[in-house]
């Protein structure tokens, strides 16, 4: 178990993900290594001119003994906490507390499993499969990323990568407003999950894989409910992170 406590961070690299993601890479200032599991996430102390706030992100590495990590953050529109950290300068520093969270993944755990995420909600799961390829496990870890257009769709060249790399690892993307052009998946991630939920089941060996859901409360309530009623997923075997 590892204890949330306060340090200070300072943002050393940021990079744009999509029009509407940034990516923030900031270190501990007091050079400690930040030890978390793939799945956590960090609160960030923003200073808003209304006073302080609190804002939740998922870590988006994998833990590697370093102080460093990275986040990914959706400008929300009007959104006070997510504007100010699509402007903070590199160098800023900021105070954060973390890690938290029981949305998590053994690195080391065996099982294969769905990854089904919408938007940042990808975060934590790039953490997980990251943390289980570095653990040199290789269960089958299957990804389902929806997003509205092509132009959102965050670390792909990555993640397409990683399951060329793999024959365990697969990347399956849908656009809910894909253009004309757009070769791949049509629809919300709901419409693809029962299939590709049953091909993993055999792909595995494993009638039980495990399912992991991130993203905004409607697409992970929906996404748990049809994994629980539809396709009789163990309880256990449901695991939920909600940004909203
Ligand atoms: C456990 C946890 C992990 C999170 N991880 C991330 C993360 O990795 N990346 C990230 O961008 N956000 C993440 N969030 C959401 C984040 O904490 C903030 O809620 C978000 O940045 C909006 O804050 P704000 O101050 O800009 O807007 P606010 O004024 O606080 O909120 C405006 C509205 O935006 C909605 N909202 C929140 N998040 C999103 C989103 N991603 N897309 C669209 N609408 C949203 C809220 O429901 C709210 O109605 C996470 C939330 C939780 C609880």
């Amino acid at each position: 178990m590892i204890h949330a406590e306060p340090f200070e961070a300072r943002l050393v690299a940021a990079r744009p993900l999509s029009p509407f993601v940034r990516e923030l890479s900031f270190e501990r200032t007091d050079a400690r290594a930040f030890h978390f599991q793939p799945g956590q996430w960090v609160n960030l102390v923003l200073p808003l001119p209304s006073g302080e706030v609190k804002r939740a992100y998922s870590i988006a590495s994998a833990p590697d003994g370093s102080p460093r990590f990275d986040l990914a953050v959706t400008r929300v529109e009007g959104g006070a906490g997510s504007e100010l950290l699509h402007q903070l300068a590199p160098g800023a520093t900021l105070r954060a507390i973390g890690p938290h969270g029981l949305f998590t993944r053994d690195p080391g755990d065996p099982a294969p499993s769905l990854f089904v995420a919408t938007g940042t909600g990808v975060t934590p799961l790039r953490s997980m499969l990251h943390a289980s390829l570095r653990a040199g496990a290789a269960p089958h870890l299957w990804i389902l990323f929806g997003a509205r257009f092509e132009e959102d769709i965050i670390y792909r060249e990555e993640l397409e990568a990683l399951a060329r790399s793999s024959d365990r690892i697969r990347y399956e993307i849908t656009l809910s407003r894909g253009a004309p052009a757009w070769p791949g998946r049509r629809g919300y991630v709901q419409a693809h999950v029962p299939a590709l939920y049953r091909e993993l089941a055999a792909a595995s060996g494993d009638p039980a894989p495990h399912v992991f859901i991130c993203g905004l409360d409607r697409m992970v309530s929906s996404v748990r409910e049809l994994a629980r009623n539809e396709l009789g997923v163990p309880r256990k075997h449901v695991h939920v992170e909600r940004y909203d």
